[in-house]
């Protein structure tokens, strides 16, 4: 078959939390200029230029409905889920309050679980399913003053693994990416020195572009990807390597 013969690409229903700004919109608009149809879930203000937005706050189960509801009615059935909103709230654990670890654990664990299981019902109807979990290499490797952000982490790997074992006779996949530092509002806030301190312990030198990680993303996503379930794939420059 020539090249001009081969069929193109299926594109693919994409729901991407937390897509309006940082790695969810780099995420978001790498998939949507595959091909696929893509909407991002923001929590106020308009959706990004050029991609379709649906308000969502993934703390609150029926917000997390509704923009499914949405979702499904603008462009089918939720097909690929990246689960990318996430926060942090750093400090200590001898300073860390139960509201602070409660609730960054709500949104980036909790929140996951949230659009997981209402990802879930379409991907099992259409038999076809791919979901993406935004971890960080600091959920293996944990974080001084993150114990509350390492432990969201980390939970995301069981997470996605009991999916897999869960669906994967449906045809749907889970899969996490743990990320580096990734060149972002969340880390521009971080002191020069730390930033420097960083860059030295990273084998590639540097932190990473937003656009990197949405390339490991669109690979989970594709067909070429299709056997590959229960992973954790580091998009780290080698900061992690050995966990
Ligand atoms: P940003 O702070 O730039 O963006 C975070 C995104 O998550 C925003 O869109 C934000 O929405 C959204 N969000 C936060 N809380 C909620 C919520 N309760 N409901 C819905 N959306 C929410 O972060 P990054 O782009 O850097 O991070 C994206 C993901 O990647 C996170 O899960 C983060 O933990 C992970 N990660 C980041 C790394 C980095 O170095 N930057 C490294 C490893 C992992 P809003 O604009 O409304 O605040």
């Amino acid at each position: 078959m020539s090249s001009a013969e081969k069929p193109s690409p299926p594109s693919r229903s994409v729901l991407v939390t937390g897509g309006n700004r940082g790695i969810g919109l780099a995420i978001a608009r790498h998939l949507a200029a595959a091909g696929h149809r893509v909407t991002v879930t923001h929590r106020s203000g308009e959706a990004p230029e050029g991609l379709s937005g649906v308000l969502c706050d993934v703390t609150d189960a029926a917000s997390v409905d509704a923009a499914f509801s949405a979702v499904e009615a603008a462009q089918g059935p939720v097909e690929v889920l990246v689960s990318n909103a996430g926060i942090t709230d750093d400090t200590l654990l001898l300073r860390m309050s139960e509201e602070s670890f409660t609730g960054v654990v709500d949104a980036n664990l909790t929140g996951a679980y949230r659009v997981a299981k209402r990802a879930a019902s379409g991907m099992l109807r259409k038999r076809w399913g791919r979901m993406i979990f935004i971890s960080s290499v600091v959920g293996l490797s944990g974080g001084a003053g993150q114990v509350n952000y390492a432990a969201s982490k980390s939970g995301l790997v069981g997470l996605a693994r009991s999916v897999a074992r869960e669906l994967g006779s449906r045809n749907i996949t889970a899969n996490v990416i743990a990320p580096g530092f990734v060149d972002t509002d969340m880390t521009r806030g971080l002191p020069d020195d730390r930033r420097k301190a960083i860059v030295e312990q990273v084998p590639l030198r540097r932190y990473a572009e937003a656009d990197e990680v949405a390339g490991a993303v669109a690979f989970l996503a594709s067909d070429a990807a299709a056997y590959i379930t229960g992973a954790v794939l580091p998009v780290d420059g080698g900061l992690g390597m050995g966990h």
